[in-house]
């Protein structure tokens, strides 16, 4: 063997270069271990749908010609950990120079890196073909700069790999119809059951068991939902160019009831962020399926829907990457407002009378997943109103969801959910009453707490929370432009409602076990 090639759980990139040519002296290794499952409490489904991946990836690549060393999490000779095992596969290819693809994670990345410096190992980093722009994106677009703009970036993405451009100006006349994306479900909209695979996943869930892994959440091991082949893979991005893309950007924004939808859990959203961050699907791939779909069917679907989906992809996930890589290691520790209250109980069985918060913490504990409007608006505000510790916030998000990594966790998190990044990613904090949640869904009408009473018994907690996060924080948010119609609203409300609204607020953060 005169060459290692490490492939991380989230590198299942079949189109990367590495796999152009078979070497019959190239060894290609792949490891399940503790290390990974341990650095943070993982929903039971995340660990068996990466593995699951990882042992189709490889035979898959075995099968094509290449050599491939598995080791799997209950192999005898397994360390548990990256570098030990590497260590020791060196140990038996003396000659072997070792190669791997940068990672996404500042975490793996920094433990091979300083493994190596002490270890005196050259690595030869080769990138992992996968995203658009390059980690340093942000210093090289936009020098000198430190605020960035996520819309400034994703209009350059969009022109540098003319992606509904015509000329220089965008398809359209606009780059953006984001107006036309913020409504409300109506209740008589059917909503298309998802096209999930049913995967019989039942081996590696007994071995996860039997290993003791501190796990959570629900899993049904012979009809597992999540895709873990590329095949399967592109089967949900054509079920989603062909039943959902007509009506995602519409009802991006929308949550609803499981009383009064079916499939509420998805609506119309991809589900493709697991198969996309696991790299089965480039994002390129996506966008052109989607692309091909529009233009294949123009007439009965709206730009709006298009181009909503496409800054996802181009836009905001490439962005979020490049605030993490600009960032890190400093990121993971900012706490800009201070917060240090523990997360509730009910974050962790979905136990509440708050209707929003219980329907999207169970479905996540069901599934592994929520749509966006989910994790911004209903726990993350949740948990930013009630001011919890971003460590802990963090360490859910990263825990609990298929498509978790940090470098797209931590940014979400910390940064636009938690406003913990003093307004890196977002210019405001993104917090609201009941009054949204009650417009944008339709938990309310069910729902133990009265969205429109503000203080008192049956009051919705996001009220007086909401109020109390702006007096709590005043000082810090006092020259925030964006604030100063909230502000001008809190300052208009009289001293006994201020007081009211602040004594009910603490009532609910020392009694939030009972919320
Ligand atoms: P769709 O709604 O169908 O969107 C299509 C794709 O766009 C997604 O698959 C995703 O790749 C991309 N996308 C959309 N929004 C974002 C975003 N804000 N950042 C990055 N990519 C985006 N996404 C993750 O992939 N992993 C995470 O760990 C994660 N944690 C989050 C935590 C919080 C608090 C919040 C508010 C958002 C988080 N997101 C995360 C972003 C987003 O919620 C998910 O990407 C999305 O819900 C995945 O479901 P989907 O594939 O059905 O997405």
């Amino acid at each position: 063997i005169r060459e290692v090639r490490l492939v991380l759980g989230d590198q299942l990139n079949a189109k990367h270069t590495w796999w152009r040519t078979q070497h019959d002296n190239v060894l290609y290794v792949m490891m399940e271990m503790r290390q990974e499952t341990d650095y943070v409490k993982h929903h039971i489904q995340k660990i068996v749908a990466f593995f699951a991946a990882m042992r189709n990836f490889a035979s898959a690549i075995e099968q094509a010609g290449h050599r491939v060393h598995y080791m799997k999490l209950d192999d005898a000779n397994n360390t548990q950990s990256l570098t030990q095992n590497l260590a020791a596969i060196l140990a038996q290819h003396p000659n072997a120079k070792l190669s791997c693809m940068l990672p996404d994670e500042y975490r793996v990345d920094h433990q091979l890196r300083s493994w190596a410096g002490k270890e005196d190992i050259h690595i030869d980093w080769v990138d992992s073909e996968h995203f658009l722009t390059q980690r340093t994106v942000l210093a090289e677009w936009f020098p000198g700069r430190d605020n960035f703009l996520m819309e400034s970036f994703y209009r350059r993405v969009r022109k540098q790999f003319d992606i509904m451009m015509e000329g220089d100006k965008p398809e359209g006349g606009q780059w953006n119809y984001d107006h036309d994306n913020r409504n409300k479900l109506p209740k008589s909209s059917s909503v298309i059951a998802p096209s999930c695979p049913a995967n019989d996943v039942t081996d590696i869930h007994q071995m996860v068991t039997q290993q003791d892994i501190n796990y959570f959440g629900d899993i049904d091991p012979q009809h597992f939902i999540w895709p873990t082949t590329r095949k399967q893979a592109r089967d949900i991005l054509s079920f989603f160019c062909q039943h959902q893309l007509a009506h995602f950007g519409t009802y991006q924004d929308a949550i609803t009831d499981t009383e009064v939808h079916d499939h509420a859990w998805s609506l119309y959203h991809s589900r493709l962020s697991f198969a996309m961050n696991s790299k089965m699907l480039h994002p390129m791939e996506v966008v052109n399926a989607v692309l091909t779909h529009w233009r294949e069917n123009e007439g009965t679907i709206s730009i709006n829907q298009v181009e909503g989906f496409i800054r996802q992809i181009i836009g905001w996930r490439e962005f979020i990457r490049a605030i993490y890589w600009h960032h890190m290691p400093e990121y993971k520790n900012l706490n800009a407002l201070g917060h240090q209250r523990d997360l509730p109980k009910f974050f962790w069985d979905g136990e509440t009378h708050m209707r929003c918060l219980s329907q999207a913490i169970k479905q996540s504990l069901k599934y592994a997943y929520a749509h966006h409007i989910q994790r911004l608006m209903l726990t993350g505000n949740f948990a930013l109103l009630a001011g919890c510790d971003p460590d802990q916030v963090d360490g859910w998000y990263l825990g609990i969801y298929i498509d978790a990594l940090e470098w797209v966790e931590l940014p979400n998190t910390r940064g636009m959910s938690q406003y913990a990044d003093n307004g890196v990613l977002a210019t405001k904090p993104y917090i609201s009453s009941a009054n949204y949640i009650k417009k944008m869904s339709h938990h309310c009408s069910q729902c133990r707490y009265n969205p429109d009473k503000k203080t008192g018994e049956g009051s919705c907690p996001f009220n007086s929370l909401y109020w109390q996060f702006l007096a709590r924080h005043e000082s810090h948010f006092s020259n925030n432009q964006r604030m100063a119609m909230m502000y001008s609203v809190w300052n208009k409300k009289t001293q006994e409602e201020q007081k009211a609204l602040a004594k009910q607020a603490e009532y609910y953060l020392n009694n939030m076990d009972d919320l």
